[in-house]
């Protein structure tokens, strides 16, 4: 799809403005949501729309394509947030570390071990997120509901990991909101700040639950070739 600078900056303006009615819509307290803006499958030349509009916070899922996309739009904008939305092989951690400021799919006492170990390796600390599976869907990733306090904890103090929030994708074709409750009363119970959740469909929900920050890949950059 052809983006143009003008497409990009009423998508950004528009999706800000129903951020910022849920959020004083659902306020107080007054919160700020980061806008995560999911570019995976879009070409460089797709997002630099977006970047020239202003918007720095990106997220993509895999390893491979953000190295083909991100150094060059980093080089171009300069003060870009990319985080790793999608699940991290351990033998792609490396890459991970260099490419990304944030990694909000962290799931396993594996990963955790070897993230410190390529953090420290390039001197470089990263916040993360822990991802919960808050479905208890076998088909998807993420910590169980069950294990989340243990896991936050054990990462914090045994892996040594700036553990920021949770982050989770519900199950498709049923209301996200108490998912997202549920996600808010295990963030509150591990002690942790931060909550990563709600997508295109349901950003707005899951601040009302609230979410810190939300990933909106569709409507921004219109609809994904299937992959
Ligand atoms: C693709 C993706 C999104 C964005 O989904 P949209 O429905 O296009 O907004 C958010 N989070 C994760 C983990 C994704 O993989």
């Amino acid at each position: 799809m052809e983006q143009t600078a003008s497409d990009a900056q009423d998508r950004l303006t528009e999706i800000r403005a129903r951020i910022s009615h849920a959020q004083q819509r659902f306020g107080p307290p007054a919160r700020s949501v980061a806008l995560v803006a999911v570019s995976k499958t879009f070409a460089a030349d797709e997002i630099a729309p977006f970047l020239e509009a202003g918007q720095r916070i990106f997220g993509e899922n895999r390893v491979q394509e953000a190295a083909d996309k991100w150094p060059g739009l980093r080089e171009r904008y300069g003060d870009v947030e990319l985080h790793l939305i999608g699940p991290l092989q351990t033998n792609k951690a490396r890459e991970a570390v260099a490419l990304f400021d944030c990694i909000q799919t962290l799931d396993r006492d594996k990963l955790a071990v070897v993230l410190k170990a390529e953090m420290e390796r390039a001197g470089k600390t990263m916040p993360c997120f822990v991802q919960v599976n808050i479905g208890g869907e076998t088909q998807k990733s993420g910590i169980a509901p069950a294990e989340v306090v243990e896991f936050v904890a054990r990462c914090r103090t045994v892996h040594g990991l700036d553990v920021v929030g949770l982050m989770c994708i519900p199950p498709d074709g049923v209301p996200a909101g108490p998912y997202f409750a549920h996600l808010a009363v295990l963030g509150a119970a591990a002690g942790v700040q931060k909550l990563s959740m709600g997508m295109s469909g349901d950003f707005e929900t899951a601040i009302a639950m609230g979410a810190t920050h939300v990933r909106v890949g569709s409507a921004l950059f219109g609809h994904r070739p299937k992959t």
